[in-house]
């Protein structure tokens, strides 16, 4: 019958924008029907976005489309349009904070295009290029809305998102039973649930959100199930409801193709976090990005590289994976063949000697090759990945 889209409806004091489509969804009426919840990550440089970045959308059906907008709209005035303009505060996330300006959409008669979904999670997005909706409401949460509709979902994984009963709203700690996350994060499809460094779970956000945890599969089932195992924790708080979203979580639809380059220079900066200098741009990775930023460490000047990563505003790559092509091998002296021992240089343009026998040779430099940390793909360590981002482990899954 038609998608219902939703943004913007989160500060980053409280609010989430999946519990209000989980609330919109419980107070509709018998002659509506749902199906095909998603939710949609956009781009992470976005300048106006809101805490977690997504966005939700669902498919809604009705003998009598009129029926539909008459429940949109008068949710929309009862429940949504007051968000418009909470702010909120929090220590640890520092950037510019933007009011709440939620938005709504219904497409029925026509789709956006998915080439409006491949922009919102690429680039930077203006209100002027939305396609126009058959029914709108709001401002700037027009925005993801409208691309949380216009998402394909032919690629994507699962989520299944619990939210604390509204008592507990606010409350930073979040009650999540332990051994029913070591049972869930053992099935075989969910992912990202726990961080085998820290031992620590990831499934709970931080912060005063409503959500109590969301937990991620590669198929719906799984994460239907594992939702179910942890609201059964004994250890685990009540919940308000959980609701499986497909979502493009772990998709890598955020980066463009990946880049062929060679390094022309490297510099290691503030905490280790390395810049290359490519014949294709400058590129970042970032100290928490760890293997990522090893492999970039040990590059040096005519390495040819694979890199996949988010183009700044600033038109710097922000590097998500890296992968070394082909090496270029360092230049040494050769050994003695009487002593192995590693000869030197008699000088500029000259031959090598052997400082213990003394023996020469006219060989200046011979190659000899370097060992890249990692062969394949590298990636950042769990807690330091974007949601978008799929495991470079995946690479082998059909
Ligand atoms: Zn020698």
């Amino acid at each position: 019958m038609g998608w219902l889209g939703l943004d913007d409806t989160d500060s980053l004091a409280a609010g989430c924008t999946t519990y209000s489509m989980h609330q919109l969804l419980q107070s509709l009426p018998n002659t509506i029907t749902h199906s095909s919840l998603r939710l949609v990550r956009l781009w992470p440089f976005a300048r106006q976005r809101t805490r977690g970045n997504a966005a939700v959308a669902v498919e809604l059906s009705c003998s009598n489309e009129s029926e539909i907008i008459e429940y949109l709209d008068s949710y929309w005035k009862a429940h949504l349009s007051g968000l418009k303009g909470e702010v909120g505060s929090s220590s640890h996330d520092e950037r510019e904070q933007f009011p709440a300006d939620p938005g709504m959409v219904w497409f029925s008669s026509k789709h956006p295009p998915s080439s409006f979904y491949t922009d919102a999670v690429r680039s930077e997005v203006s209100i002027e290029s939305v396609p126009s909706a058959d029914h709108s409401w709001g401002g700037h949460g027009r925005i993801g809305a409208t691309a949380a509709v216009a998402w394909s979902s032919q690629h994507c994984t699962w989520e299944a998102i619990a939210w604390r009963q509204s008592i507990r709203h606010g409350l930073l700690e979040r009650r999540v039973s332990a051994s029913a996350l070591q049972h869930v994060e053992a099935m075989e499809t969910t992912f990202l649930s726990r961080d085998p460094r820290h031992g620590r779970g990831l499934v709970s956000p931080r912060g005063p959100c409503p959500v109590l945890f969301g937990v991620r599969a590669r198929d719906a089932r799984t994460a239907l199930a594992a939702g179910e195992a942890l609201r059964r924790g004994s250890e685990t708080e009540a919940t308000e409801g959980m609701r499986v979203f497909a979502t493009n979580q772990a998709t890598d639809d955020h980066l463009p193709p990946t880049i062929h380059t060679t390094v022309l220079k490297t510099e290691v900066v503030a905490k280790g976090t390395c810049i290359l200098h490519t014949k294709h741009g400058t590129m970042l990775a970032f100290s928490e990005t760890g293997d990522v930023k090893n492999l970039a460490q040990w590059l040096i000047p005519g390495d040819e590289i694979e890199a996949r990563g988010l183009v700044h505003q600033s038109g710097v790559i922000h590097l998500e994976k890296l992968r070394v092509e082909r090496s270029v091998p360092h230049r040494i002296r050769p050994l003695c063949q009487q002593c192995e021992v590693r000869m030197k240089s008699m000088g500029s343009g000259q031959g090598s000697r052997c400082p213990k026998c003394k023996a020469r040779t006219e060989v200046q430099l011979i190659d000899s090759p370097r060992t890249p940390p990692s062969r394949s793909w590298v990636q950042p360590p769990l807690d330091s990945r974007r949601h978008l981002a799929r495991p470079v482990e995946w690479d082998s899954l059909i």
